[in-house]
């Protein structure tokens, strides 16, 4: 993310400082480069908006905890777009920020230690009827965020992932654009996103 610097995937133009401003530079731009014209991606803009809402929503009354959540939130995010795009769940972000998680969340509240073990003989069952269904990352992921939530939240979490991602299939299905592996951490994203502000 910090490695090339930020430029134009057109023209490889290198960004100033003052075309980086979050949501003004795009919108003042109307999303072209201002080098070649070449229209860009909207997506980092809507990224941006979104995460701008989530310290909105969750730092309006400061509380650690709260801090804690959107922090799980933003880490969550970036494997989710990482996923999206290239159908890997990135370990040393994982590694880096899921460290970060459970220190500071043993200071905030209980930890679940055994739920990863659940999860494991979950995953262990799904093996022998399903193989291949899930990937190890998408494993790691769900035994990470298995210890800050209760067996129900996380079942809730699961549900509504499988479900958007279920939904998204069909609907690629339906545009006969059925895609050969499908990413698995944005939908988790999606149910912990909902989780998270059901909860706040
Ligand atoms: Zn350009």
């Amino acid at each position: 993310m910090l490695y090339p610097p930020s430029h134009c995937d057109h023209c490889r133009h290198k960004l100033q400082p003052s075309e980086m401003i979050p949501l003004l530079s795009a919108l003042c731009q109307r999303f072209r480069c201002t080098h070649c014209q070449q229209k860009f991606s909207t997506r980092s803009f809507w990224l941006e908006l979104f995460c701008g809402m989530l310290f909105l929503i969750f730092l309006r009354d400061f509380q650690w905890l709260h801090l804690w959540r959107l922090f799980w939130l933003l880490s969550a995010l970036v494997l989710a777009v990482i996923d999206w795009d290239q159908l890997i769940v990135e370990m040393r972000i994982f590694w880096a920020t899921g460290l970060i998680l459970l220190i500071s969340g043993c200071f905030l509240f209980q930890i679940y230690w055994t739920n990863p073990l659940i999860i494991c003989g979950l995953f262990y069952l799904s093996q022998k009827i399903l193989p291949n269904s899930l990937g190890l990352g998408d494993l790691w992921v769900i035994g990470l965020w298995s210890c800050f939530l209760s067996g129900y939240e996380l079942l809730q979490l699961l549900f509504i992932a499988s479900l958007s991602g279920l939904s998204f299939f069909g609907y690629q299905a339906f545009r006969q654009k059925i895609p050969e592996r499908l990413p698995f951490v944005p939908f988790l994203f999606i149910g912990l996103f909902i989780l998270l502000l059901k909860n706040h």
